[in-house]
């Protein structure tokens, strides 16, 4: 409030000063003597209308800005529920596709990793509904520490993530993906106090030089996945041979 009657004083006061010097000019021209009493007038009238209008006005403009930046930061806040799960903080599943989308139009190349939890319906069935959820956060936290910076990984199901990594080959496809079976694997999870319960994921990859449809690419990686299952859960295999440039 203080800045407001502050700028209000500041501004009154250059009315004043103002009105003196133009009253002086007129006074003096006319040839009419400038009073002690026209000084006070021209110092009090202001002072009654161009403080309160100013003050109005500083006050409003305050409010507004006020409102405005409560309604930017509602904006970004509502967006961002659009955009990511609510549970893991991860991109959801459209927001992940579409901007999966924007960055194979940037750039083709690239790799797609699909992420199951192994065995998740047992990990709901011994310990409950909400230690399975205390999971699927804890490894989507792993998630997000084995990628990189530009790299994007969302949450496409209950208990299943996609990862897409931009321009990357398969070397450097398979250590991503090689990191975040490892790093998933690592995670301290001890659902009964003492008693650590393993957590892994299955990984199906495919790297794509071309312009296949990110459809195409899900579907490889999906065949991938099942066979990361047959083989025995905990592991990554790659759609191979790498998929060929169109
Ligand atoms: P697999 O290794 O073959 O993937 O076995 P699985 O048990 O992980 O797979 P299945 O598809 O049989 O079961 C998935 C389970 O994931 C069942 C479902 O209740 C659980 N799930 C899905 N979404 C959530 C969730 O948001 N929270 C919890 N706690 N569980 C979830
Ligand atoms: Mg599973
Ligand atoms: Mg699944």
């Amino acid at each position: 409030m203080w800045k407001i009657t502050f700028k209000a004083s500041l501004v009154t006061i250059a009315v004043i000063l103002v009105t003196q010097v133009v009253s002086f000019s007129i006074r003096h021209s006319a040839g009419q003597s400038f009073t002690a009493f026209v000084f006070a007038m021209n110092s009090i009238l202001p002072v009654l209308t161009a403080f309160p209008a100013a003050f109005l006005i500083f006050w409003q403009n305050e409010k507004l800005s006020r409102a405005l930046a409560e309604l930017s930061q509602a904006h970004m806040q509502l967006k961002a529920k659009a955009t990511h799960d609510h549970m893991t903080g991860l991109l959801n599943r459209e927001a992940f596709f579409e901007k999966s989308k924007q960055a194979r139009r940037k750039c083709d190349s690239g790799a797609l990793l699909l992420i199951d939890a192994d065995n998740f319906k047992s990990i709901n069935d011994t310990f409950g509904h909400l230690v399975g959820d205390e999971a699927l956060k804890l490894i989507s936290k792993a998630l997000r520490s084995a990628i990189r910076e530009n790299d994007l990984v969302g949450r496409v199901g209950g208990e299943e993530f996609c990862a897409f990594l931009p321009t990357t080959g398969p070397d450097e496809a398979a250590a991503v993906a090689e990191r975040i079976r490892v790093e998933v694997e690592r995670l301290a999870f001890y659902p009964v106090e003492g008693r650590p319960h393993r957590l892994t994921v299955s990984i199906g990859a495919v790297v794509s030089a071309g312009q296949q449809p990110t459809s195409q690419l899900m579907r490889l990686a999906d065949r991938c996945l099942y066979e990361a299952k047959e083989q025995g859960r905990n592991r990554v295999v790659f759609a191979s041979p790498v998929v060929p440039v169109v």
